[in-house]
């Protein structure tokens, strides 16, 4: 059977159905066992995944019959997938080799045998007995791409749960003044440090909780569900600093500062940024002097999260300005050096909630034992620290874009337009399912990243997509969700015009939106490549 009527067979499945994914998941609500079959069929998501490999082998075999996986080496196969919803905490992808000219005829599924075709509880065993005989076209990409799971582990989903909680009742009930009054309260962050939110992917060894990655998105994520100033804190607290120390602090460092900061008992943040240069960081014009067993600091940074009340800093200065971006080394500034100073911004768009400082140094002594990595390893330990920060980024923005969502669809049930609630509106129902669908595919690419990051593998490009896409996706959510509040989301009434002005900030830091597009762009063209890092991130070293 050639590949023309192949298509045609695939065309005739997506006319039945009006398309190759037949039917919305409905395994919530559904009975507990499909059967027979072909109500499995029309229940179940059925879709096919791709035109036959050049794997598939030709078959004798009459038509409208399926394929036993032991037969599947003597028949043509076209690769499909029948994903059977399974309520249990491992959703069953199965990639079935399945005769083409099934497509034409589902019924025929329990004529070969397989009858267990069901979404919930011991048929679902059945198929997950032949499991070892799934047929993999040659084309798909290795194992460690292919095998994902998007369940949580139960510790993860405790982490959900606690940091929603932390938020519903200390965040939320707050916020609304707190951000109408720019009032900055350490109090809530030492809060958030006494329940172990602070050191949260930091090993228990330096004072964390020794939690993976993907437990610190979902921490990001309902932070800033409740309130981008509660995600910044993990940005710079533990995103820039902790986990940078972590990976290029010597023993000695971890122990002095690493180690309170992760219990939550002194607040850190991160100084890139100067009145001169933000995205071409590399030019930046503070300098540092070795002066015996210390280092004389002087300039200033500008923009800082926290900078007006963190204890401790890691700054980047250079030692030699005229290497460029090879002068730049890293330090850590305690508040009480001498020299250094920190003055509060006000009349921020966004983020009102916290506190976001500028540093100055004048002659600002730094002993030598503070400086982080090599003299000139700096930029490299910046960068290599955007990687953390930009991954809190993008996942808090998936929780500000829920909280679009959630906020938009109460709404949508509540107002009433034109005899209906407003929900009923297709202009209206078509903001909400844009809103979803970014949500969904930004949480992937947070995931995806934070796998690599569990491996201890290099996930620059995969994190600064993340954060591209998942920044963009919130600052158009904010929007969607004040149009559908119409003249009331123009007003702090409801907290959606908040979102807005705090989605903001996200495609300016840690990376522009800019900035982002060229950098994916010379991923693609060749003129971007990631090489191995001396001190490379660590793994995550406990059980999934
Ligand atoms: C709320 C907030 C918190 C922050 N917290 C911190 C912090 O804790 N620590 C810290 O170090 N910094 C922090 N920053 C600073 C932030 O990292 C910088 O603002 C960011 O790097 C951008 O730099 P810039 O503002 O100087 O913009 P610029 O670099 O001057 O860019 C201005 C515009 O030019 C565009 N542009 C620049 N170069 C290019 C190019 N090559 N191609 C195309 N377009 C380009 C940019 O995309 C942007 O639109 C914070 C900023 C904000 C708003």
């Amino acid at each position: 059977m050639g590949g023309r009527e192949e298509r045609a067979q695939c065309t005739a499945v997506g006319e039945a159905d009006r398309d190759h994914t037949l039917g919305p998941d409905r395994v919530e609500d559904g009975p507990d066992i499909v059967d027979p079959i072909l109500e499995g069929w029309e229940d179940g998501r059925v879709e096919v995944i791709g035109e036959p490999s050049p794997a598939a082998v030709e078959t004798n075999h009459p038509p409208q019959r399926a394929e036993a996986p032991e037969n599947a080496g003597q028949h043509r196969l076209l690769p499909l997938v029948l994903e059977v919803g399974d309520p249990r905490p491992r959703d069953e992808e199965i990639h079935w080799p399945v005769s083409v000219d099934l497509v034409g005829d589902v019924g025929s599924v329990g004529g070969a045998g397989v009858s267990s075709l069901g979404r919930h509880g011991r048929q679902c065993a059945a198929w997950r007995s032949h499991r070892s005989r799934i047929w993999r076209p040659a084309s798909r990409p290795p194992d460690g791409e292919l095998m994902i799971d998007f369940s949580l582990t139960d510790a993860q989903r405790e982490v959900q749960r606690t940091a929603r909680a932390f938020a519903e009742r200390e965040i939320l009930p707050r916020i609304q003044q707190m951000d109408a009054n720019a009032e900055y309260d350490r109090g809530l962050y030492e809060k958030m440090g006494a329940e172990g939110l602070l050191g949260l992917p930091i090993p228990e060894q330096y004072g964390g909780a020794g939690m993976d990655y993907i437990a610190f998105a979902l921490l990001c994520e309902e932070m800033e569900r409740a309130d981008t100033a509660f995600r910044v804190i993990l940005s710079v607290h533990t995103g820039l600093n902790s986990l940078t120390l972590l990976q290029w602090g010597s023993e000695e460092q971890k122990q002095r500062y690493l180690v309170p900061q992760a219990r939550g008992e002194k607040l850190a943040t991160f100084g890139l940024t100067e009145p001169g240069v933000g995205s071409d960081a590399a030019k930046l014009a503070t300098t540092a002097r070795r002066d015996g067993d210390r280092y004389i600091l002087n300039g200033s940074k500008i923009w800082i999260s926290l900078g007006d009340t963190a204890d401790h800093v890691l700054v980047f200065a250079s030692v030699d300005r005229s290497k460029g971006h090879r002068g730049i080394t890293a330090f850590i500034v305690e508040r009480s050096f001498p020299g250094f100073s920190s003055e509060s911004l006000h009349g921020k768009l966004g983020v009102r909630a916290g506190n976001t400082g500028i540093l100055t140094f004048g002659d600002c002594e730094v002993p030598a034992a503070n400086r982080v990595g090599e003299e000139g390893e700096g930029f490299t330990i910046a960068m290599s620290a955007i990687d953390q920060g930009r991954y809190t980024v993008a996942a808090g923005s998936v929780g500000l874009a829920q909280a679009c969502l959630d906020a938009s669809v109460k709404y949508a049930h509540e107002r009433q337009a034109f005899g209906s609630e407003i929900g009923q509106h297709q202009l209206v129902k078509q903001m909400i399912a844009r809103m979803y669908a970014g949500i969904e595919a930004g949480r992937l690419l947070v995931f995806k990243a934070g796998a690599k990051k569990n491996r201890g593998e290099r996930n620059t490009r995969e994190t600064g997509l993340a954060k591209w896409f998942c920044t963009d996706h919130a600052v158009a959510s904010a929007l969607d969700a004040i149009q559908i509040h119409g003249a009331y989301g123009y007003s702090n009434e409801y907290p959606v015009e908040r979102y807005l002005r705090n989605s903001k900030g996200s495609v300016i830091y840690e990376g522009t939106s800019q900035i982002h597009t060229l950098m994916q762009a010379d991923y693609l063209l060749g003129y971007r490549r990631d090489k191995p890092l001396r001190m490379p991130q660590l793994p995550f070293e406990g059980e999934m």
